[in-house]
């Protein structure tokens, strides 16, 4: 029988407490596959996922591969423990000219035949049966595991398939992303995801100076970030009020600083109206003038709730490189205009002190310009 063999990750490390974790994977998995009929059973250290349709297996791992908390996985024959079972279904497999090598791991000590003669006994019988190929113990490009295991039955797979590792999604509380329409802000919602944390997001827009289209692309970031999150709720807010007002009443210098403390402040808002303990953001030190150190200084002072910054330290390639591997990466480099773009200053100031930035804030009724912002909440749940 064709089943697949998924191990869990970090959650292994967890002591008393690692029933909540799983628990919380188990009903991950569930609800990812629910599209397609399947059984799944835990056993001893790792799941087995049985009873589904052959012709949808491509897609179950698909699926699995973006599940946060899953270490690998591999589709296993699961056959009764029987060492001439075992050479049968061995001799099955073809090679080619690809190298190999048998990993045996031998869990059920009922067994009576030590690991290391399976591997040099079927090893033999691959190679009889594989003319063409050859052992390599250290990088083989195939890996054949004989899973003998404790419950009578024994799993013989080849190559793991890694998936996105990490902490169950739910099973670190609530954050809200600050997702703007460019390349960072996406990858730091799937590190902190994959870290457990469930996602929010807010989106501040000058609508009518942004256009629908630039909603819509946020929108697009947000459908695909949903293959790993499952669902999104997203919080529009409109900030352009607040534009028009720095623009007429204050430095222009100070539009990025005093825009985006009016952000940070609108975030924290609706982080407590929805339980999230955190905001996120997809600063990274030095990128532009608003993330030098006096800058994230400036805006970080009006909140008093923790703000993660999982790209602090990261170069933008690096950055790039995990936006293209989840997917937003094309969405990300479409054109259309942010927030913060319009009215944008020629020399943002990059080292805002902050006495200079509270003098220009002052020209501004920021109670009100806060509850504005606030009422023009617009909330969508976003899905695939
Ligand atoms: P990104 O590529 O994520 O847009 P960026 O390099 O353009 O980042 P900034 O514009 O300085 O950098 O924004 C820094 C962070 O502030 C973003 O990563 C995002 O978390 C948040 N942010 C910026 N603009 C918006 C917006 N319009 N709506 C929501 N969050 C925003
Ligand atoms: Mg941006």
């Amino acid at each position: 029988m064709n089943v697949i063999l998924i191990r869990y990750g970090e959650i292994f490390l967890k002591g008393h407490n690692r029933k909540f974790f799983e628990n919380i994977l188990q009903k991950n998995i569930n609800e990812s596959l629910k599209e397609f009929p399947h059984e799944l059973k835990k056993i001893s250290g790792r799941y087995e996922l049985s009873g589904y349709d052959v012709e949808q297996e491509k897609a179950i791992i698909s699926k699995l591969t973006k599940i946060f908390g899953l270490h690998s996985l591999s589709v296993a024959t699961k056959i009764e423990t029987d060492y001439e079972n075992i050479k049968k279904e061995c001799l099955k497999i073809n090679l080619g000219r690809q190298s190999f090598r048998i990993t045996t791991n031998r869990a059920s000590k009922i067994f009576p035949i030590k690991s290391m003669q399976v591997n040099r006994e079927i090893g033999e019988l691959v190679l009889e049966n594989n003319p063409e190929t050859h052992v390599n113990l250290h990088s083989p490009e195939v890996e054949i595991v004989i899973d003998i295991r404790e419950n009578g039955y024994t799993y013989i797979s080849t190559n793991d398939i890694q998936c996105a590792g990490g902490m169950p999604l739910g099973s670190a509380g609530k954050g809200l992303l600050l997702l703007s329409g460019g390349i960072d802000s996406p990858v730091a919602g799937y590190f902190l995801a994959r870290r457990g944390l469930t996602i929010e997001a807010i989106h501040f827009h000058s609508y009518p100076y942004t256009s629908e289209l630039a909603k819509q692309k946020v929108i697009s970031l947000a459908k695909t970030m949903c293959d790993y999150l499952g669902s999104i709720k997203m919080h529009f807010i409109s900030v352009t009020h607040v534009q028009e007002e720095i623009h007429k009443k204050c430095d222009g210098d100070f539009m990025i600083t005093l825009l985006r403390r009016m952000m940070m402040r609108i975030s924290e808002r609706i982080a407590r109206q929805n339980d999230a303990g955190a905001l996120i953001t997809g600063e990274s030190l030095g990128q532009v003038a608003s993330q030098t150190l006096q800058s994230i200084n400036a805006t970080n002072a009006v909140v008093d709730i923790p703000v993660f910054r999982p790209l602090i330290g990261f170069d933008k390639q690096d950055i790039m490189d995990v936006a293209h591997k989840i997917g937003t990466y094309e969405i990300s480099i479409q054109p259309y205009e942010d927030c913060c773009t319009v009215f944008l200053p020629k020399n943002p100031v990059t080292k805002p002190k902050l006495e200079k930035v509270l003098r220009e804030e002052a020209k501004l009724d920021i109670d009100t310009l806060l509850n504005e912002s606030l009422a023009s909440e617009e909330i969508m749940i976003i899905q695939k």
